[in-house]
């Protein structure tokens, strides 16, 4: 009879099932137990450490692989190479070589803190703008020495910012974004550019004023840009008078060619308004992106802005970001009206043939004291559209020897 049955096999004299009931609650007994332990382990994991994720894609990566390469790694069989270079004041490179945690875990007491490095590769995902690995690095501390972090953060920030000092960094468009191109240079003296009596002094004058009233602007509901152009021949320190300025105003570069192979009007919109911080936007030779006739086969070269495009990305949206905007062109007298009303340029300066005056100061920065050289070099050169490039030119040919490059002045027209 099925109740016999149910009412045997539940009854507690029943030693199999008693048997039974003791390996379930032996099994029970330890789930709950495997479930504590984990609930414990999380528990204290939230509690007890604190840990902070660093995706490849935030500025402090790098900072922080620069600055662990500095710090000794305790357990660690891994590495990797990070390579720098170091610029001399001559310009001549030299390479170094710095060993970074590799992918893997690793271990280092920093501040009397124990803390654990774990820096992953992604082999599925890819950064699609340097088509490197996807890589985060996970640091993880005990909760006492969360603090830790952002003292880390912000000495490796220093570090980082410590190798750029003196320096002017020059920032290229790759794909949506800006980056470093080349090794930081060296500051350009704002003494080293020689221009006409005043021009200098009054466009240093006119960025830093614009720079110093961010408030003025915001109050008045006035976008917070400026834009300046600079024209004239070739060779007539344009390019040199910015890289200088940017020196100047401890600034950085951030040249987009408009002529670029791929460059859209978003592109370009989105790179003019997300420049970094602190630094001058440069399009050189602003003429030549809408006026060169390509031949047919090289229409695949020929970049995709358009110039409504252009005038769009001048004007921006309204954003209190500051913006400087430097234009060049060897050709004032090909751009459109539209592109230099004020609001997209706001100073235009003429960068022409050498003056008397610049003859006079160039012979005598590389000449010092030789002023009557100077001023019979200055009779047989001027008014006779020589570049200030071609001068420089001249000067280095002759270096050391005021009377050389007197006596020769003639060949400054010959050999260009
Ligand atoms: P641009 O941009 O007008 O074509 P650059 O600034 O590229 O001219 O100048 C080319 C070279 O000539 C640079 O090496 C620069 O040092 C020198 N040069 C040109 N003009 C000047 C100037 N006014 N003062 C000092 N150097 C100059």
């Amino acid at each position: 009879m099925p109740t016999n049955f149910f009412t045997n096999l539940f009854d507690s004299n029943n030693p199999y099932f008693s048997a039974g009931v003791g390996v379930l609650g032996f099994g029970a007994g330890l789930a709950m137990l495997r479930q504590g332990l984990t609930r414990g382990a999380s528990f204290a994991r939230r509690r007890l450490i604190v840990s902070l994720e660093i995706p490849s894609k935030d500025k402090s990566y790098l900072w922080f692989l620069q600055w662990m390469s500095q710090q000794s790694l305790r357990r660690t069989h891994q590495y990797a190479v990070e390579t720098s270079f170091i610029q001399h004041d001559n310009g001549s490179v030299s390479t170094n070589f710095s060993l970074v945690p590799g992918p893997g875990t690793h271990y280092f007491k920093w501040r009397g803190a124990w803390i654990q490095v774990q820096r992953q590769r992604d082999s599925k995902m890819m950064d699609l703008t340097t088509g490197s690995p996807w890589e985060t690095i996970t640091l993880t501390a005990l909760y006492r020495d969360r603090d830790i972090f952002t003292e880390l953060l912000r000495e490796a920030r220093q570090l980082a910012l410590a190798k750029q000092e003196g320096k002017t960094v020059i920032y290229t468009s790759f794909g949506p974004e800006w980056r470093p191109f080349g090794l930081p240079r060296k500051r350009r003296i704002l003494d080293s550019v020689i221009l006409d009596k005043d021009i200098k002094e009054k466009i240093v004058r006119d960025v830093r004023d614009f720079i110093n009233n961010g408030k003025w602007y915001y109050e008045m509901g006035i976008p917070y840009r400026r834009g300046y152009l600079l024209y004239g021949p070739p060779g007539s320190g344009k390019s040199s008078f910015i890289q200088a300025l940017a020196g100047e105003l401890e600034y950085n570069i951030c040249l987009l060619n408009l002529s670029e192979r791929g460059l859209t009007d978003d592109r370009m919109n989105h790179l003019l308004s997300n420049a970094p911080e602190r630094s001058i936007i440069l399009l050189e030779d602003i003429d030549a992106a809408f006026t060169k006739r390509l031949a047919p086969n090289q229409q695949s070269y020929q970049s995709t802005v358009t110039f409504s495009g252009l005038l769009n990305a001048l004007d921006g949206v309204a954003s209190a970001e500051e913006r400087i905007i430097f234009m060049t062109t060897n050709h004032v007298d090909r751009l459109d009206r539209a592109l230099i009303r004020p609001g997209r340029v706001d100073m235009k300066e003429h960068f022409g043939t050498a003056t008397e005056h610049q003859i006079r100061s160039m012979f005598l920065r590389f000449y010092q004291g030789e002023h009557e050289w100077a001023e019979q070099f200055v009779d047989k050169i001027k008014g006779r559209g020589i570049s200030t490039a071609q001068l420089q030119g001249h000067f280095v040919f002759y270096k050391n020897d005021a009377r050389a490059a007197v006596e020769n002045a003639e060949s400054v027209f010959h050999t260009w």
